[in-house]
């Protein structure tokens, strides 16, 4: 059991999710964090906080104020600059950090016939250059690279709030996770020609990789993005459980010598 063993998960993400309610049932006692970009976020065991910290130094300053003494990282892969602000933190503060992640697209096998590009500029280039009705996939925050492309457009997001894109491009609100059923129906629906894409991985928006592969389709992948330093990765619930318990006993001490640094 995780002995109270307090614990700061960043989340955002489906999986950390389910890792906070695996977390919270072995004992531990975790506080999942969320940038609070959703307007209404799925609940979440456990305590939640929300908003930004203020960058490494407003980070520090929390786990120290909240005796935090295990950090899990189960933002999305994409996340770079929360994950290098984690790492930081856990090095300021000699506190163990684990990384949740979800394993590559590029594992696949069909991941060699799609397009990988290093970011979201190339990427537009390369739609640009294809032909027919262009998918993007690719999250709110990056849709702003692609507003200049020639292609028609539909951009799908989970929360469409506030959002403004270019009049001729058909924007949709929809959270998945999607089946190989809804996406097919999707793809037929707007008349797909092109994917774009991040390398999110896992399975849960998986789908659409599928629909392109069945029916030939021509994908791009935006690649993702490279950490400086390598953290301790898993990419299973009952593997970052595994790592919290071994932690936990030795957490404490960490957590008292916080006080003097
Ligand atoms: P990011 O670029 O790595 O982070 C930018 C800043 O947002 C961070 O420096 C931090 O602000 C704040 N932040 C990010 N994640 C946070 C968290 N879990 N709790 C508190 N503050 C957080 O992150 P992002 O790509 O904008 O992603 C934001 C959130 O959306 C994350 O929780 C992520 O898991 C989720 N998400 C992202 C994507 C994606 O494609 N990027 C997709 C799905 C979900 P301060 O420096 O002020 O602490």
């Amino acid at each position: 059991m995780g002995h109270d063993t307090r614990v700061l998960l960043l989340g955002g993400t489906a999986q950390g999710r389910v890792l906070a309610s695996a977390l919270v049932q072995a004992g531990f006692a975790v506080t999942t964090s969320l940038a609070g970009r959703t307007r209404t976020p799925a609940p979440v065991p456990g305590n939640v906080r929300v908003g930004g910290f203020g960058g490494v130094a407003g980070l520090v300053t929390w786990l120290r104020d909240n005796k935090a003494q295990l950090i899990v990282n189960a933002t999305h892969p994409f996340a770079a600059q929360m994950s290098a602000n984690a790492l930081a933190a856990s090095q300021r503060l000699g506190l163990p950090l684990l990384r949740l992640s979800r394993p590559s697209w590029g594992e696949r096998p069909d991941s060699s016939r799609w397009n990988w590009v290093p970011d979201h500029e190339t990427a537009a280039n390369v739609a640009a250059s294809l032909k027919g009705t262009v998918f993007l996939a690719v999250g709110r925050q990056s849709l702003p690279h692609y507003f200049g492309i020639p292609n028609r457009v539909v951009a799908r997001v989970a929360d469409a709030t506030g959002l403004a894109v270019p009049d001729d491009w058909v924007l949709v609100e929809s959270r998945g996770p999607f089946s190989l059923a809804s996406e097919t129906e999707f793809f037929d629906t707007y008349g797909i020609a092109v994917l774009v894409a991040k390398d999110s991985g896992g399975p849960h928006a998986e789908a659409k990789l599928d629909v392109c592969t069945a029916r030939g389709l021509d994908v791009v992948v935006v690649a993702r993005p490279i950490s400086a330093a390598v953290t301790e990765t898993v990419y299973t619930i009952d593997d970052a459980v595994a790592w919290a318990k071994s932690h936990s006993q030795t957490a404490a001490l960490v957590s008292d010598n916080i006080d003097r640094i």
